[in-house]
This record gives structure tokens, C-alpha cells and sequence, in this order.
């Protein structure tokens, strides 16, 4: 049928509102949006010869109704980590403990002091609520927290009076988003001068650098995603630090994930640990909230008091200012850390990163017990490597265990299915199988996985 025709059969939108599927939907405001909506999608369809007959009355109400429907689900909704990474960033990184998931509630529901000091009557600041816990955890003489890493990083560099920062040509690294570590330095208004080579900086490279009245500061980052090995070289911290004080200019250290405690007990080696760079002498230590910290996305930044107090007041930190509910989460979290034993137990993250291969092999075995995949083929628990993601451990595969789906149907098919439940279970394929990894899932699902395998 010619286009124009098809156009002028298409129902008006009283007459598809009347249809008797669409009578008990309300608001009926909502619905007539929706109408036109389906509607304005047909006639694009029509016009663009994607169609060549129009659907039956009863097929175009259920998709008004499916679009009525839409309105109602949230865009941002949760999904089940099949991957293994931890911390994945297009997953939201870090699940927060309950004990943060409470004081949020607590937070948002009612008014809170936030900038409110009870004791006295009077105003006080939002930084003061995470302070203490970080200064205690760290050793840090004074600390605030914005909105994530990325702008402590540049919040940080203001305290180079927008002149000469001197940094690693090994340690200009991209993080990812655009975050480029000599593109940050330029939005600061710091000149960036590059020293060393890309395996090998030397103290005296630093040294050599430092011009008296011009220099701003030393910046060490922590290159999270990459690592070199082999024939490299770079100056301890202890060492830049020593450069830094003879010379009276900051050394600003960018430690990206920033490990709270030290985790190598439960076998997760390699992490800097926060209280070390301070113990260094690093005058400002930047690190993210939602990384392996564990709480909600949030730029934290410890050091020096007289440095810390500049920033506070910078015209920047009201730019980045942290907001009440994620302040009500870092507080609790950041609480749970004064007993490492609690914050490894309690804190999501941790309790992923610290579980040994042998509690995940068992893990998986209960899964794989939970599913049966009888009607579509076979499944095998299988040993995996998953990563702790957000930048840490680059190199270290943590070893965890994972079922791995073997069908008569094609792994991206399995994949496409897990994916598109009312629950999305975010998996992945290796080696022609579909994968999901024991570490990230909580056995509370398990139940809901088996149930989406058996729609499959
Ligand atoms: C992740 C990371 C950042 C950015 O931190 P966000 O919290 O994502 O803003 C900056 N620097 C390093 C070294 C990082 O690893």
C-alpha cells in the first residue's frame, strides 16, 4: 500500500485510548503520552518504508501499555555481577554495607546536622562529619572530602599556585574517562614539567627540575591500570619526600584506589595503603571513595592541615562540594575501618576481595547446584582469574571460581537472555562459554539465576 494511504489509516489517538487493554491504565494524561508516542512512531516508521502494513488495533494498545508501563521503571536499576570485577565501573562499582545503606536512608528521609554543630548552636561545616574518622585512619593531620578522585586531584593542585608541577614522564597515564593526569594538570593552571623517562625516573631528575619561586609542586600518581615491569626505576616515596622538604614545595601523591588497611593477610598484596604514603611525608594524598575503600563515590583528601584549610576555602571545593547522602555513607563506612577485622567482614567490597579460592569453589559448587541445565545443555564449575577492576591490581588476577554454561545454544544467546530479565544478570563469554563468576554474586540470587535458566 502506498505510504500515504497507510498515513491516513493510522487511528487517532481517542480511538486507540478506547481500546478495552488500555481501560483500567491511569493516569489517563500519562496514557494519552504515551499513545502519541506510539503513534509518532509509526508515522516515522511509515515514512520511512520500515513498515508496509499497520499492526491490528489490539497490537498497538499493548504497546501503548508497554510504554505507559515504561514511564514507571526506573532507568538506573540493579543488576546482578556475573563478571568477577569487583569494582566495575559501568556497574557502579562499590556496594555499599548495610551500615551505609542505613545512615543514607537516615540521612535523605529527615533533616540532619550537616552543617549544624548541636553542642554549640551554630553553623559548622559538612567536613567535619568524616574528618576525624579519616585523619585517624590515615595519620593525617587534616582531611576533606569532594565529590569524587578525579576533582581532589584538581583541588589538590591548587595548591601549586598554578606554577611548575614536576611529574614522572612513566607516571602520565589516562585512568580512563578522559582523565588524563597532564590534561587534569593544565585545567589547574599548573605548567607541567615532565622529568625522567617512561621506565625510569631518577631522584635526581626531581631534583634537577626544581627551580626556587617557580616550582609548584611534586605530583607522584599511582599508574592504577598499567604496570611496567623489567628494566624500570622510579624514587621511593620516603626519597621524594626528602626532595620535597629540602626544597619547602608539597609532594601531592594521586593514589587513585588508596587501600584503608593492609590486606595482605588475606592474600591481596600490592595495594598502597593510605597511612604509608603519610608516614612517607607526602603532604597531600588523594583517593576515591568507591574504590577499595568500599563506600560511595567520593574524592578523599588527607594531609597537611595548612594545605587542607586553603582548599577548604578554595572557590573550587563549593564546585565539588560532596553532597548529605554520600557524606552519611563515607561516615559509615569509614566507621566500620576503625576494626579491620569488621570492615573486611562487613564491607562488600572487601569481603569479595578478600574471599580465598577455596569458600568461591564452593561458592560456584552451590550455584551450580541451584542450576539446572538439563533442557539446554551442561555446566562445569571452572577455576578463572577475575579482577579487582577500578584501576587496582592491574596485574594481579585474583584466582576465583566461576559455572561456566556449555549449550546447544550459542554463548551470546545465553548472554543476550541473562542480560535482558527483569533482573539483568551481567555475565561473560570465554572460550565459547557463557561465564558467571562466584565472587560478585551474592548467594542471595542464586534462586533468581536458576529461575531466569529456566526460561532460557
Ligand atoms: C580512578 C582514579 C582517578 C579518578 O578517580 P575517580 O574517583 O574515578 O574520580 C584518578 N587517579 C587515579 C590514579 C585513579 O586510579
Amino acid at each position: 500500500m502506498h505510504n500515504s494511504n497507510l498515513l491516513r489509516q493510522i487511528p487517532k489517538v481517542d480511538e486507540l485510548l478506547s481500546h478495552t487493554l488500555l481501560a483500567p491504565l491511569q493516569p489517563r494524561t500519562m496514557l494519552t503520552q504515551a499513545a502519541r508516542a506510539v503513534l509518532d512512531n509509526l508515522r516515522c516508521d511509515i515514512q520511512h518504508k520500515r513498515i508496509t502494513a499497520l499492526p491490528c488495533p489490539k497490537s498497538l494498545a499493548q504497546e501503548v501499555a508497554n510504554h505507559f508501563h515504561g514511564f514507571h521503571r526506573p532507568n538506573l536499576q540493579r543488576v546482578i555481577n556475573g563478571t568477577g570485577i569487583i569494582l566495575h565501573t559501568n556497574l557502579g562499582r562499590a556496594p555499599l554495607a548495610k551500615e551505609a545503606l542505613e545512615a543514607v536512608h537516615d540521612a535523605a528521609r529527615d533533616y540532619s546536622n550537616l552543617e549544624y554543630c548541636i553542642t554549640k548552636g551554630k553553623r559548622s561545616s559538612r567536613h567535619a562529619h568524616t574528618e576525624d574518622l579519616i585523619t585517624r585512619l590515615t595519620g593525617a593531620e587534616a582531611a576533606m572530602v569532594v565529590n569524587n578522585n578525579a576533582a581532589a586531584v584538581l583541588l589538590a593542585l591548587t595548591v601549586a599556585q598554578q606554577k611548575d608541577v614536576i611529574v614522572s614522564r612513566g607516571e602520565l597515564v589516562e585512568i580512563g574517562g578522559s582523565f588524563r593526569v597532564p590534561d587534569v594538570l593544565v585545567q589547574s593552571g599548573c605548567r607541567l614539567v615532565e622529568v625522567g623517562t617512561t621506565n625510569k625516573t631518577h631522584p635526581v631528575d626531581y631534583e634537577r627540575a626544581i627551580i626556587p619561586g617557580q616550582t609548584g609542586a611534586l605530583l607522584r600518581v599511582h599508574t592504577s591500570n598499567f604496570i611496567m615491569s623489567g628494566f624500570v626505576a622510579k624514587p621511593s616515596l620516603q626519597a621524594l619526600a626528602d626532595i620535597a622538604q629540602k626544597h619547602d614545595i608539597p609532594l601531592i601523591e594521586d593514589l587513585g584506589s588508596g587501600c584503608m588497611i593492609p590486606l595482605a593477610q588475606y592474600g591481596v598484596h600490592g595495594q598502597p595503603v593510605v597511612a604509608d604514603s603519610i608516614k612517607a611525608g607526602v603532604d597531600i594524598v588523594t583517593f576515591s571513595g568507591d574504590k577499595l575503600l568500599g563506600g560511595p563515590q567520593a574524592g578523599i583528601i588527607a594531609g597537611q592541615a595548612g594545605l587542607i584549610t586553603k582548599m577548604k576555602a578554595h572557590p573550587l571545593a563549593r564546585a565539588m562540594r560532596i553532597d548529605k547522602l554520600c557524606i552519611a555513607a563515607l561516615e559509615a563506612t569509614l566507621r566500620l575501618y576503625l576494626d579491620p577485622e569488621t570492615a573486611v567482614a562487613k564491607i562488600p567490597t572487601l569481603q569479595m576481595l578478600c574471599t580465598p579460592p577455596e569458600k568461591l569453589h564452593e561458592k560456584a559448587l552451590l550455584l551450580k547446584e541451584h542450576l539446572d541445565v538439563s533442557n539446554i545443555g551442561e555446566i562445569t564449575v571452572i577455576k578463572e582469574a577475575s579482577l579487582a577492576g577500578g584501576g587496582a591490581m592491574p596485574e594481579e588476577g585474583l584466582t576465583t571460581a566461576a559455572v561456566a554454561i556449555n549449550a546447544h545454544i550459542s554463548a551470546q544467546a545465553i548472554e543476550q537472555h541473562f542480560r535482558m530479565g527483569p533482573i539483568p544478570i551481567i555475565g561473560r563469554i570465554s572460550r565459547d562459554k557463557f561465564i558467571l563468576d562466584a565472587r560478585t554474586i551474592s548467594t542471595e540470587d542464586f534462586p533468581y539465576i536458576a529461575a531466569r535458566l529456566k526460561e532460557a
